[in-house]
């Protein structure tokens, strides 16, 4: 099989083993077979950032999007608003599933490129919270795939157990390669999916939670139906079943990737990020390209980079160039800034880097710069 090097930020490329375990008999989901292995897989989850006495793991079929729009419109109600921190499109994006349930919600606004001021963000949820308004939550982003800033979420943890709120975070592309410890940095609800750093399919999503919280969902009204979150895991765990079809194969090459990810370990996976985004920063600067976020406030597993203004440079250009010799780049515009992102996850090593920066060198020369 063709071997596609992806530096888009997810479908991340997948192991040739990951590819393989999609191949599975048959089987209907309903069958207790699958039921124990999705239970493994649910645990195993759990466990990457947590321990699974006081945390569960709710699975949805479903992009990652879906498990942030479950935590949201579960938790959220008249009653139960939230505070969310945006510098980016998925901070954007959480304010923007509020909005559509019409659960009341506080956008405060971060700096795209900047770390977030936590006293700043202390003054702002003072002022949230004394005007009476019933803030139950607070959601940020972990690493922000907009930009590659990685977000402080220890320290703002620490500031939702104070006001007693609970907390939750989009782990989306952090999940697998950051180390997450739920219970230290106060977070009840974490969430992410299976085709980023766990280097798995796309297609199925989850929400890894404190079970408390999670319990004292039941009673709560319901504002949504296919992504309650209280529903899925209530239902998983009375039955072994899925509420609704799942995507069976997708979560075989689940177990697969969650087990390679064991192997490789958290820890060892990042090392090898942080390698590829080394590897690619040097190169990048090299060829002429400066990058928008300070090195040492960038998740690694992504960067933004300024659109040259060279004459004859497009990002359209650069994209068709690379992608014809098998390398996936990635558009992104913040604001009004010309942008272009290169993601450094995925079964991918420092001589693929080194690959892409050569193709890339190639096209430098044949626009003349
Ligand atoms: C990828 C991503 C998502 C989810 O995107 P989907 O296209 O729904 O999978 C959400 N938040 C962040 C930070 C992401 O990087």
């Amino acid at each position: 099989m063709k071997r596609n090097i992806l530096l888009n930020p997810g479908p991340a490329t997948t192991t040739l083993t990951v590819k393989q375990a999609l191949m599975v008999p048959d089987i209907c989901p309903r069958e207790q077979e699958f039921g124990q292995m999705v239970k493994q897989v649910a645990i195993d989850l759990t466990n990457f950032v947590a321990n699974s006495e006081e945390y569960a793991t709710v699975l949805f079929g479903g992009s990652g999007t879906a498990a942030v729009e479950a935590v949201l419109s579960s938790c959220g109600g008249p009653k139960n608003g939230v505070v969310v921190i945006d510098n980016g499109a998925y901070g954007k994006r959480m304010c923007q599933i509020l909005d559509a349930y019409g659960i009341p919600f506080a956008r405060y606004e971060s700096s795209k490129f900047e770390p977030i001021d936590i006293q700043e963000l202390e003054r702002y949820m003072n002022n949230c919270i004394g005007q009476g308004e019933n803030f139950t939550h607070l959601a940020m982003i972990h690493s922000e795939t907009t930009t590659g800033i990685l977000n402080e979420i220890q320290a703002v943890g620490e500031l939702a157990n104070r006001y007693h709120l609970s907390f939750v975070v989009d782990a989306m592309s952090s999940y697998g390669a950051i180390p997450i410890d739920m219970k230290a940095m106060n977070i009840d609800y974490l969430i992410s999916s299976a085709n980023k750093n766990l280097q798995g399919m796309a297609g199925v999503s989850f929400v890894v939670a404190n079970k408390e919280k999670l319990e004292a969902l039941a009673n709560k009204k319901r504002i949504n139906f296919y992504l309650n979150l209280y529903d899925q895991y209530d239902h998983f765990k009375q039955t072994g079943q899925f509420r609704f079809t799942p995507p069976v194969q997708v979560i075989y090459a689940l177990k697969q990737a969650i087990e390679e990810l064991k192997e490789e370990t958290i820890k060892g996976r990042y090392q090898r990020y942080s390698n590829n985004w080394r590897t690619l920063l040097k190169g990048m600067s090299e060829l002429g390209f400066t990058y928008m976020v300070a090195k040492e406030n960038q998740s690694r597993i992504i960067t933004t980079f300024k659109e040259p203004e060279w004459e004859k440079f497009s990002f359209e250009s650069m994209h068709d160039f690379c992608y014809e010799k098998g390398y996936t780049i990635y558009p992104g515009k913040v604001g009004e800034i010309g942008t272009f992102r290169i993601a450094n996850i995925g079964d991918l090593n420092e001589e693929d880097i080194k690959g892409f920066l050569e193709v890339l060198s190639q096209y430098c020369s044949v626009i003349g710069h």
